[in-house]
């Protein structure tokens, strides 16, 4: 091992990357239980492992978009057409309503729509 022509985790982070980018499309954040996650609304864990745990748990409808994204890029569909046809379709409605049932399961916690108080003194408002 004296030779080091390619940093042997790069292509893992890529994936890893790619992968948590899908993971937050796909708000699989909502179903796990990794408190970083659910506090960031985001996948803050391992990517991979979170995609494989979580998949399976995401309405069938979620999981038909996903599929139907792999089966248009096989077909060399751009990702605007391919979003623009899977609109159209079951898929598509079950996406848009995951999206609407996480947003609204959400809405206690975002600030969009709720009172800030500026407290009593001391401290101005934090950011
Ligand atoms: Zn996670």
């Amino acid at each position: 091992m004296t030779t080091n022509d390619a940093a042997p985790g790069a292509d893992a982070r890529t994936i890893e990357r790619t992968i948590r980018g899908w993971n937050d499309v796909l708000l699989i954040w909502r179903l796990c239980r990794n408190s970083a996650c659910m506090r960031a609304s985001a996948c803050r864990g391992r990517a991979q492992s979170c995609l494989q745990t979580h998949f399976p748990l995401l309405p069938e409808g979620v999981r038909a978009w996903f599929a139907g994204i792999g089966e248009a890029q096989e077909d060399g569909l751009n990702f605007d057409d391919t979003i623009a046809w899977l609109d159209e379709t079951p898929a598509g409605e079950a996406f848009a309503d995951w999206q609407r049932a996480v947003r609204a399961a959400q809405a206690p916690l975002t600030v969009r729509g709720s009172r800030r108080r500026a407290g009593d003194g001391s401290a101005g408002p934090q950011r």
